[in-house]
């Protein structure tokens, strides 16, 4: 099964769409993407989509623990870099063999507004799944389908209970960079444009441009602890300078439409008259590894070690 997923503006998992294929392979995945790209591509931001794979696997599990990766302005990097490069030359090579734009938050797209550094979403989703990944394809599909559709319903109930101007989760960051902002000095200098000195570091911020030395505000779309210290000075509150997508406006939007209620799946009839030259099932490839040795059960069938166990204890009453 292929997937792609996101996250809302209250950092929750996002499905977007799956499909069921025979193996995972190129052209398997150019399918996926080719009607994804057709399904998204009326959507208003479809230009601001950011992709991320879990192509480079070993990368992606490494990348979290890394610390380049997760700085979010050119000279941090940097210096993490030639930092990296005196500790362990190899593990500095092997980073840089592939471009910073694919792991490291700093070179990242600024209008995905998202700092994620790991696809975590999607091992989310596979864990999500789980259970019902061991159905026949219809059944698993049917479950998927009413699985989503009951989490829809919740979200938007839930996204309609909300209050203020920004999610949940995003309020939550906010006190927590409110509080560190209390140990930052910000010096007024004109025009919106600010000085802010954090410890012994100096950084330039402008609130009009929502710009900071640091880059955290331009990459996550949510002010950082130097622009909540000049927010503060203006007497105003951060969470007018947030991005759009952590508007509760957004959240409601991602949450209004429905996946629609279908009959059961005994009520489907087939014309196979149709079927005849038109679509046939896809040629069987044997899969690499070891044959598959249990017949994969249908949905309620009862497990094979069960009925053994429910054997083992019958005993014939006459003759003991
Ligand atoms: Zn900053």
């Amino acid at each position: 099964m292929l997937s792609a997923v996101s996250v809302d503006g209250n950092n929750c998992l996002f499905a977007l769409a799956l499909a069921i294929v025979e193996v995972e392979n190129t052209a398997t995945w150019e399918f996926f993407l080719y009607n994804l790209t057709d399904a998204l591509q009326g959507s208003m931001d479809f230009m601001n989509l950011t992709f991320m794979t879990d192509k480079l696997k070993g990368l992606i599990h490494a990348i979290s623990s890394i610390f380049p990766a997760q700085a979010s302005s050119a000279w941090v990097y940097e210096r993490a870099i030639e930092k990296m490069k005196d500790t362990n030359v190899e593990a500095h090579d092997w980073l840089l063999r592939n471009p910073p734009s694919t792991w490291s938050r700093h070179a990242f797209d600024t209008g995905a507004k998202c700092d994620h550094v790991t696809n975590n979403m999607i091992e989310s989703f596979n864990s999500w799944i789980g259970p019902m990944r061991n159905k026949t394809i219809l059944s698993l599909i049917d479950d998927i389908r009413e699985n989503l559709m009951i989490r829809l319903w919740k979200k938007y109930i839930f996204a309609f209970s909300v209050e203020g101007k920004v999610t949940p989760s995003v309020k939550k960051k906010l006190k927590l960079i409110v509080s560190d902002a209390r140990f930052c000095h910000a010096q007024f200098a004109g025009e919106n444009q600010y000085e802010v000195t954090d410890g012994s570091t100096r950084f330039t911020v402008n609130l009009s441009t929502q710009h900071c030395d640091c880059g955290v505000w331009r990459i996550s779309g949510i002010p950082y602890k130097h622009a909540a210290a000049c927010i503060r000075e203006q007497r105003r509150e951060p969470e007018d300078f947030c991005d759009f997508y952590y508007s509760v406006d957004k959240l409601q939007l991602a949450y209004r439409e429905i996946i629609l209620s279908m009959p059961d799946l005994k009520q489907f009839t087939v014309n196979t008259s149709m079927l005849n030259g038109v679509l046939q099932p896809p040629k069987l490839k044997r899969q690499p590894g070891r044959p598959r040795r249990n017949r994969r059960r249908e949905p309620g069938e009862p497990d094979r070690t069960e009925f053994r166990r429910k054997n083992q204890s019958v005993r014939c009453g006459h003759c003991k």
